[in-house]
């Protein structure tokens, strides 16, 4: 009589074990795939430098943020399509490289020869894998180009004329001169020419100094995304016509692995813009990276100690827009204003110009 009790309440016992144990497992899953799901985020940046509420017409002030918006929603909506971090920056750089307002592809400012060169970078956090072109001249998306460098060369950075040819070789858009000629541009340079014959003594030419108002006003709009996917890889993306009057041949920090972009999944992914020559000497977006790795520092003490410290201590003026592994955003500058732009946590675009 005892028996089949005995073995009744046994396989009950296993039953409930059983169902116990797949309960939890469901749960677990479920809970995997909300961190997965629920941490995205995006950044961009149209360029630091002194801008002013005073200088701005409403107009422009509404056409910059008509664009960082368009292109911001472009990139998030890839990522809340579950689309990688990767295309999420790309998408979003190349609708401001083909915006006139931006000093990125279409809207890049002159050299001194009066020619446009472009650099560019991307970078994926997850592989630590990255592509770059330096000094092109006739690519409409430097960007899309940079990433192709990445995906099917065995390099990281290719320049002018080696740059152009593969860029024929994959069927990359090229485009006349004259495609990337405007006119505020070329005010710009001849004002910056002018302006370099009247001063006498180069070494008190202000362009590079902090507030420098000339490098800033004539120079800014370089453009720079950061993502991260659900999946939790870290990208980001720089692209700049660099600075007016440059000489040719100039290479900035931009395309520069480590200075004008980094990503890390370990930790954050960066995006910079100001006088790239001290973003290169300070290796701005790597060392905001290792104060985050190797000093444990949150994503806005590493950011706001690369930015506001270290180099405003060297003399150099820009800002970064920055996402780590978590989602947190940090977007420190130390000019007057930056272009930028991120989605919170709703969902909601938030673009932003000037100091607050
Ligand atoms: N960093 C860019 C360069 O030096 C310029 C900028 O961001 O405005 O080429």
């Amino acid at each position: 009589m005892n028996k089949p009790l005995k073995f009744t309440f046994r396989f009950h016992l296993t039953y409930r074990l059983l169902a116990l144990t797949i309960a939890v497992l469901v749960v677990l899953s479920c809970q995997q795939k909300d961190s997965t799901s629920s941490t995205f985020g995006m950044v961009i940046h149209g360029g630091a430098g002194t801008i002013l509420k005073k200088n701005m017409t409403s107009e422009l002030e509404e056409a910059y943020s008509t664009k960082l918006t368009e292109a911001l929603s472009y990139g998030y909506n890839i990522l809340n399509n579950g689309g990688s971090s990767l295309d999420a920056v790309e998408t979003a750089i190349k609708i401001l490289e083909d915006s006139p307002l931006f000093n990125a592809g279409k809207g890049a400012v002159f050299t001194h020869s009066g020619t446009n060169e472009f650099d560019a970078s991307i970078m994926d956090g997850k592989t630590l894998m990255a592509g770059a072109v330096g000094a092109v001249k006739h690519v409409k998306n430097p960007i899309a180009l940079a990433r192709l460098v990445m995906e099917k060369t065995p390099h990281v950075m290719l320049t002018g004329e080696g740059a152009e040819a593969f860029a024929k070789e994959q069927g990359v858009e090229l485009m006349p001169d004259d495609y990337f000629f405007t006119e505020r541009r070329w005010k710009q340079l001849q004002r910056k020419i002018e302006r370099g014959k009247k001063n006498t003594n180069p070494s008190k030419d202000k362009t590079t100094t902090i507030k420098g108002l000339e490098f800033e006003s004539s120079s800014m709009g370089t453009v720079g995304a950061v993502a991260l996917d659900k999946a939790g890889n870290l990208a980001a993306a720089t692209s700049t016509g660099g600075l007016t009057n440059k000489r040719f041949g100039r290479v900035g920090d931009s395309p520069i692995i480590g200075a004008g972009t980094y990503a890390n999944n370990r930790t954050c992914a960066v995006s910079g813009t100001g006088q790239g020559e001290y973003f290169m000497r300070s290796l701005v977006g790597y060392d905001i990276s290792v104060l985050m790795e190797y000093r444990g520092m949150s994503l806005e003490k590493a950011a706001n100690t690369v930015v506001m410290k270290k180099l405003v201590k060297l003399g150099g003026s820009g800002g970064v827009i920055a996402i780590d592994k978590d989602g947190n955003v940090a977007m420190p500058f130390n000019t007057e204003g930056m272009y930028r732009g991120y989605v919170d946590r709703d969902g909601k675009v938030i673009v932003k110009i000037y100091r607050e």
